[in-house]
């Protein structure tokens, strides 16, 4: 191949396969992204690397339009979550129900009384938009919202137990993945760490023991996600408060996902509710928006009146507040736990947590042969029952009943491991990415969250050509 010369870029935003690019994503963009591919082609066109079709301008046209296309595609993707993990942190977590997907567009759209009291025409508190529903549903005196339930627990702490110690049992002080460990958000809200009891035993002697004149609150941890089993022992919420009272301090329960329903109701594994620790006296009770609950990331703080009040004066808490999105999305899930009978019909985590196995395990049967044709003769599909989890750390050890398709490779042995990673890949870059789970030399599609049947098999035919 001899070397050749580039068309220029005027030349190229002149023609007409190029014209309608620069209708749909601007004249900048389009400008830009000629600009890069003709850089790149510089040197391989003087080197006589290029075939002469590959610098016509309907060639030039169509990558430009594709990398156009990439660049304008969303970042923030939809994807099927069939990993069998409900609530997926990197996923997602909750799916909001449709009543807090209208509230959060109602909120988006117009002004609202974010910080207005409507009824006296004065300045408001965003946290009341919520607490009449969280006192009624928790039985608190009062409550206050931040980010997340890590943002809680760093607030709570800081204005409650700064300069001062916190007493907490050497058995909860847990991680709870990335960067939250009880220890060091401890110490970023300025309390001093006093640990009591053994890992797997502690008993209310020791609580008293490390109580002191520098003693500034008992901090409890619910250790949603690892359980310790065999000669184990630890103090009632009940019994913790009031030794923790009889003191002058107060008693922080974190419960992590916390819920505010029995989910035994639905068959589903007994998670602590929040009006259970608050009934046991715990004075300040700290949980997710987005685990149990099914609603938006938040982090919810109830209890005392007067700690609540300091709590909300503390400087970080201006830093921690939650968006009017979040709020707005929040009472909405709040409001459907005020009818709990139709509840898992509502809300779509408790939804999909007690989806019957029968129902997954006759979807997999369906999907089945579809897949096995997309996939052709290199892979056995087979509908089998699997085990999932509720995921976010709760009730780590308990498992969900579900079904999956299982797709093993019926290649030599020796190519089945990249088989694998090659059809995992190619289920991740479908238009709407399919994440399921490698294990046991098999790619595992959990079926209980697979709502959008049509969605899933209308991309089958993709596949075809990508499966190794
Ligand atoms: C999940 C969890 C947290 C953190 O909650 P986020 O909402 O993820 O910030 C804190 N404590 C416990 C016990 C948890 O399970």
């Amino acid at each position: 191949m001899t070397a050749l010369r580039l068309p220029s870029v005027d030349k190229l935003l002149r023609c007409p396969a190029v014209e309608p690019l620069q209708r749909r994503y601007g004249r900048e963009a389009l400008l830009a992204t000629l600009r890069d591919l003709l850089d790149e082609m510089r040197e391989p066109a003087r080197h006589g690397q290029l075939a002469e079709i590959e610098l016509s301008e309907a060639v030039l046209a169509g990558r430009a339009g594709e990398r156009l296309a990439a660049q304008h595609r969303s970042r923030v993707r939809r994807v099927f979550n069939l990993t069998g993990t409900v609530l997926h942190t990197n996923l997602g977590r909750a799916l909001l129900p449709q009543a807090a997907i209208d509230a959060v567009v109602e909120a988006a759209r117009y002004p609202l009384n974010l910080e207005y009291d409507l009824a006296s025409g004065r300045r408001g508190d965003r946290d009341d938009l919520v607490e009449g529903l969280l006192r009624e549903l928790t039985g608190a005196e009062a409550v206050t919202v931040v980010n997340n339930n890590a943002a809680a627990v760093l607030l709570a702490l800081a204005a409650l137990g700064a300069r001062k110690e916190g007493i907490i049992s050497r058995g909860e002080l847990i991680e709870i993945g990335g960067a939250f460990r009880i220890p060091d958000i401890m110490a970023r809200a300025g309390v001093k760490l006093v640990e009591v009891g053994t890992t797997n035993r502690t008993h209310a002697h020791d609580y008293e023991a490390a109580i002191g004149p520098r003693s500034g609150l008992v901090m409890r941890v619910h250790t949603s996600n690892y359980s310790v089993q065999g000669f184990t022992a630890s103090v009632a919420t009940e019994r913790l408060a009031a030794i923790a009272n009889a003191h002058g301090l107060p008693l922080l329960e974190d419960l992590g996902s916390g819920t505010l329903v029995d989910l035994t109701r639905w068959g589903l594994p007994a998670e602590p509710t929040v009006q259970q620790a608050l009934a046991a006296s715990a004075d300040i009770v700290t949980f997710s928006g987005d685990k149990l609950l099914g609603g938006p990331q938040a982090g919810i703080i109830v209890g005392r009146r007067e700690l609540i009040a300091r709590i909300k004066k503390h400087p970080l808490k201006r830093a921690l507040r939650v968006d009017k999105l979040t709020l707005a999305a929040l009472e909405a899930v709040l409001g459907l736990y005020r009818d709990p009978e139709r509840l898992a019909e509502r809300l779509p985590t408790l939804r999909l947590l007690s989806r019957p196995q029968e129902e997954i395990r006759a979807q997999a049967e369906r999907l089945a042969p579809p897949l096995q044709a997309a996939l052709g003769p290199s892979w056995q599909v087979a509908a089998v029952e699997a085990l999932g989890m509720i995921g976010s750390g709760a009730q780590p050890v308990a498992r969900l009943p579900s079904a999956a398709l299982c797709l093993r490779p019926q290649q030599p042995k020796r190519l089945r491991g990249r088989a694998l990673r090659q059809l995992e890949e190619a289920l991740r870059l479908l238009p709407l990415p399919v994440i399921g789970r490698l294990d046991d030399d098999a790619l595992w599609l959990d079926l209980r969250q697979l709502d959008d049947e049509p969605a899933f098999v209308g991309q089958l035919a993709l596949l075809r050509g990508e499966a190794p």
